[in-house]
């Protein structure tokens, strides 16, 4: 039993982030400065890219490339229904049509067959997920994109750090979006990336993330936030997308430790691993050859024979017990949102809908320790075996 409240995540913080956050806010710049470029240039790296476009929120990257590759009213972007919400509302601020195929039961993210299948001559775009960090089949989508000659958008949003064959999750579309929310690998407390070679792209993302000022400019207003030269011509419709000085520097020093964050991580998912992998109740995460993971949660899976029902009470059984659970993701075709916006429903995506009534995900972050791993486990083993009891 738990004795000490054990969250589902928790952000790592140390004193290189509280200097950097320190040293932004004592420069005297909090908007449209260094902090961001360095962020930009030590994420677009990572993901093997030319140019990185930073962003307040994951969603806004997203919502930004979307408008930048000019998908509308009338497209339709083929997706997953196994995710979280913003990876198909991104398609619906534009007016297009998100169309959902259905998802592998091994790997969790859209199975590519039935990609190929949806493909139809109002299709503009692919864009997949790296469903819990797995890369799995993201070379297959690229294949499948350029033969139809469509883009390839990742939302790459839960997956940084992470290879496949490799090469980095961000580099295998047209263009990427990484998202810094507390929970992700790293934080900037809210935050988000584009990532991509194209520098036409790129350039429009930047003017459109700063209210559509001209392409090509730094977009810098004078220190002290005074307007000079071309900071108030707006060229195109923009928005106020951009990430702030504080939070850049909290990104900046997060990716300076990045690799030892993805070890820390590794190393807390193999304890799960260890501790679970001989109970037939569970399913744990199919992670291929050729992966190198970068775990953003990790989700165990009940076995085909538990009922949502049950896992419902098992989560909250976790969550009695001090301990954070929770059902990632609910189908995104089944919220009610979509269903009366698409006419989505149950029975339309199996896989989804039968995988997504039996997730189960455990608390994990970069300090957990082997006991918070086995308290978190003999608890579940409880709970687990209770629930087999009743139906006896
Ligand atoms: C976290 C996440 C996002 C974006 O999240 P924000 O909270 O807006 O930063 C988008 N798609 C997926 C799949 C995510 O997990």
């Amino acid at each position: 039993m738990a004795h000490h409240e054990i969250p589902l995540s928790r952000p790592d913080i140390t004193e290189l982030e509280e200097s950097l956050v320190l040293k932004a806010l004592r420069s005297g710049r909090l908007s449209i400065g260094p902090m961001v470029e360095e962020f930009e240039r030590s994420v677009a790296a990572r993901a093997g890219r030319r140019f990185g476009v930073a962003c307040n929120s994951g969603t806004s990257g997203l919502h930004l490339l979307m408008m930048a590759l000019n998908i509308g009213p009338g497209d339709e972007v083929i997706t997953t229904p196994f995710s979280f919400i913003a990876s198909s509302n991104c398609v619906l601020f534009t007016g297009a049509t998100p169309v959902f195929v259905d998802i592998c039961p091994k790997t969790l993210n859209m199975d590519p067959e039935q990609v190929e299948a949806r493909i139809g001559p109002r299709t503009r775009a692919i864009l997949a997920v790296e469903t819990f960090a797995n890369p799995a089949s993201m070379d297959r989508y690229e294949a499948i994109a350029n033969r139809h000659e469509i883009p390839l958008i990742e939302d790459c949003c839960e997956a940084l750090g992470t290879e496949y064959k490799g090469r980095p999750a961000g580099s295998f579309g047209r263009a990427g979006v990484f998202a810094f929310y507390p929970n992700k690998q790293i934080t900037t407390g809210e935050g988000g990336m584009i990532v991509t070679d194209d520098e036409r792209l790129a350039e429009l993302c930047r003017s459109m993330r700063n209210q559509g000022r001209p392409l090509g400019q730094p977009g810098v207003a004078s220190a002290g936030g005074t307007p000079t030269g071309s900071w108030l011509r707006h060229e195109r419709l923009g928005y106020n997308f951009r990430l702030s000085e504080l939070n850049a520097a909290l990104g900046v020093a997060q990716m300076r430790r990045l690799t030892d964050i993805v070890h820390r991580r590794n190393e807390v998912a193999n304890r799960y691993v260890r501790r679970l992998m001989d109970n037939r109740s569970f399913i744990l995460p199919t992670i291929l050859p050729e992966t190198l993971m970068s775990w953003f949660v990790f989700v165990v899976r009940l076995a085909t024979t538990y009922r949502a029902e049950e896992r419902d009470r098992i989560v909250a059984g976790l969550r009695r017990h001090d301990i954070g659970a929770a059902d990632y993701f609910p189908c995104i075709h089944l919220q009610p949102f979509y269903r009366e916006r698409l006419g989505t429903g149950p029975g339309m995506f199996p896989i989804a809908e039968s995988v997504s009534q039996r997730t189960i995900a455990l608390p994990f972050f970069n300090s957990m320790t082997e006991e918070d791993v086995a308290t978190v486990c003999q608890t579940l083993d409880l709970l687990v075996s209770h629930e087999n009891l009743s139906r006896a």
